[in-house]
């Protein structure tokens, strides 16, 4: 069986005292013999702090970008070396609001998927659409080219290992999710474009979340499909409450 992930990306949320209330209330309810990996994706100063608060637990702490050099005239930037130094285990590379925002591109997302091999972090790479891309009948052609040039000469065993999270940018923090069955149909043809670049095995391994209001409501319908394997999640990870619910949704199929 594949691994499942429910991950929750913070944003750029939270004081000091709030992470350390959630991480509180997450542990005191967390099952901490789930077989789900749960990842907190959150800002880089409180990433130390988290994962101290997370040590005995199996919940993995996440950046929620980085630079690709290990270290230089970078001034602001974050590197590898410094996360895998702290104890961050994954990084969340290429989410849409950094491409929208910030610049990154294919290029920039394969480049960071290459430098967080090279310092043994977990690469959890956004993929999806916009809306109009998806009325244009483009999606499917879209992400492929996303997978295609995101994974650009990994290895098979990176490939294995990395997280691939779909998320459609008309459904990031508007309420729309996309439905289980929009959902399933790209992360299967992610996963058979996976299959197509390496073999059957890493493609029946690779985990595929969906990202885009995931809510406790809507979670299981997503998670009950064949190639949805968790889910990257915003809003409603930002309250302990919540994200251990959708954990436990996860835990409970
Ligand atoms: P929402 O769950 O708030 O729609 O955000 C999704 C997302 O962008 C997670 O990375």
């Amino acid at each position: 069986m594949r691994k499942q992930v429910i991950a929750g990306n913070w944003k750029m949320n939270k004081t000091l005292a709030e992470v350390e209330a959630f991480m509180k209330e997450l542990i005191q309810d967390y099952p901490n013999e789930s077989g789900i990996e749960a990842i907190v994706c959150a800002p880089f100063v409180y990433l130390t702090e988290l994962v101290k608060l997370a040590e005995g637990t199996q919940i993995k702490i996440a950046a929620q970008t980085m630079n690709d050099q290990t270290s230089g005239a970078y001034t602001g930037e974050v590197s590898p070396l410094m996360l895998n130094d702290i104890g961050v285990t994954h990084v969340v590379i290429g989410h849409s609001e950094r491409r929208a925002y910030y610049n990154e591109t294919d290029e920039t997302v394969n480049k960071k998927a290459h430098a967080a091999f090279n310092h043994q972090l977990t690469p959890i790479i956004c993929v999806g659409e916009s809306l109009k891309q998806r009325e244009a009948g483009d999606t499917l052609t879209h992400i492929e080219s996303q997978i295609k040039l995101a994974l650009k000469d990994l290895t098979e065993e990176q490939i294995t290992q990395t997280i691939i999270a779909y998320e459609p940018i008309w459904a990031i923090g508007t309420g729309k999710t996309a439905t289980h069955e929009q959902a399933n149909e790209v992360c299967g043809h992610i996963r058979s474009v996976i299959g197509d670049l390496t073999n059957d095995s890493v493609k029946e391994a690779v985990t595929i979340q969906y990202g885009g209001s995931v809510n406790p409501d809507n979670i299981k319908a997503l998670l009950q499909t064949e190639h949805i394997d968790g889910a990257l999640v915003g809003g409603a990870s930002l309250e302990a409450e919540s994200f251990n619910k959708l954990i436990k949704v996860g835990v409970n199929l």
